[in-house]
């Protein structure tokens, strides 16, 4: 690790008057990708900004039809609360199915969905759900946010603050895991909402996308035999020595399968 200042303000305006004097600033989270990227000197930030000491940045609230959960709600509490549990129940199983029990009880929604890493879970959600990704400065629909592997509509100096999903009529999600690293090496978020049908893909290729296909044929028909014979396409997809683009587009619409069926 290289030297580095740090910071622990108290406030979001604090955080965001440090953030904003210094563009290589980083905002610190639960730190389990930050951490691990300055260990190995891959990242050279001259100051840390640590958002554990925000409360405002920390919660779940449901109002109406709309659940916001702060940036800063580790996967552990989104995994445990009743409000998430009761009203998009796959948001719920989803947090409770990130990485293992020490990941769970550090990483923060906002971290998650601020790094984009492509084989995330919470992306899928977010876009899924069509989400608003909330920050300091503005509102951001979740079909702007997401711009390719690691790469955020978010500016330098902005600070996520906060997640706000419409409650689905339904939502489900299905993921194959890396069984070394437990993250997902394809998935499928499918949600019914207000707004239409989504299906959304994570890990599969260099960033979340939305599978269109899939969008049509539940819209026609919400089943699992629906999407059963929409096959994704190979092209573009990532391929390593875990499995090749081929194997991750077959995964794709069997885990949309299951995420139907998942959704009910
Ligand atoms: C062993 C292991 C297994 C994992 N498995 C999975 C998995 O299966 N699925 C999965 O989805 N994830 C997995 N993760 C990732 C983990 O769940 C965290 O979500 C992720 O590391 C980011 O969250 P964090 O709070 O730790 O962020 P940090 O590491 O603190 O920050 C990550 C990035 O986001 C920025 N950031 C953080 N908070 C904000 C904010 N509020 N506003 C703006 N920028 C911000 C930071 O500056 C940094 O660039 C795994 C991690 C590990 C170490």
């Amino acid at each position: 690790m290289y030297d580095f200042a740090y910071h622990k303000p108290a406030t979001i305006a604090d955080a965001v008057k440090i953030l904003s004097a210094d563009p290589d600033a980083r905002a610190i989270a639960g730190g389990q990708t930050l951490l691990p990227a300055l260990k190995h000197r891959l990242n050279r930030p001259p100051a840390v900004v640590d958002l554990s000491g925000i409360a405002e940045l920390r919660g779940v609230k449901r109002d109406g039809n709309k659940l916001t959960i702060g940036a800063l709600t580790r996967h552990v509490d989104v995994a445990n609360s009743p409000e998430v549990q009761a009203a998009i129940p796959a948001l719920a199983k989803m947090a409770g199915s990130i990485g293992d029990i020490q990941v769970r009880n550090r990483g923060t929604m906002g971290g998650s969905v601020a790094n984009n890493d492509p084989a995330a879970d919470y992306p899928a959600a977010v876009l899924g759900l069509n989400a608003t990704v909330v920050t300091d400065k503005r509102r951001i629909a979740a079909d702007d946010f997401f711009q390719g592997m690691f790469t955020t509509a978010l500016e330098p100096g902005e600070l996520l603050v906060a997640v706000e999903f419409p409650i689905p009529e339904k939502a489900g999600y299905a993921k194959m895991r890396n069984p070394a690293s437990r993250y997902v090496m394809a998935g499928v978020f499918v949600a019914k909402t207000a707004g239409g049908v989504r299906v959304v893909v994570n890990g599969a290729g260099p960033g979340v996308f939305r599978q269109s296909e899939m969008e049509k044929a539940l819209t026609a028909n919400w089943s699992a035999d629906a999407v059963a014979g929409v096959k994704q396409s190979a092209e573009g997809l990532n391929g390593d020595i875990h499995g090749s683009a081929e194997y991750r587009a077959h995964l794709v619409t069997v885990m949309a399968k299951r995420a139907v069926a998942e959704a009910g």
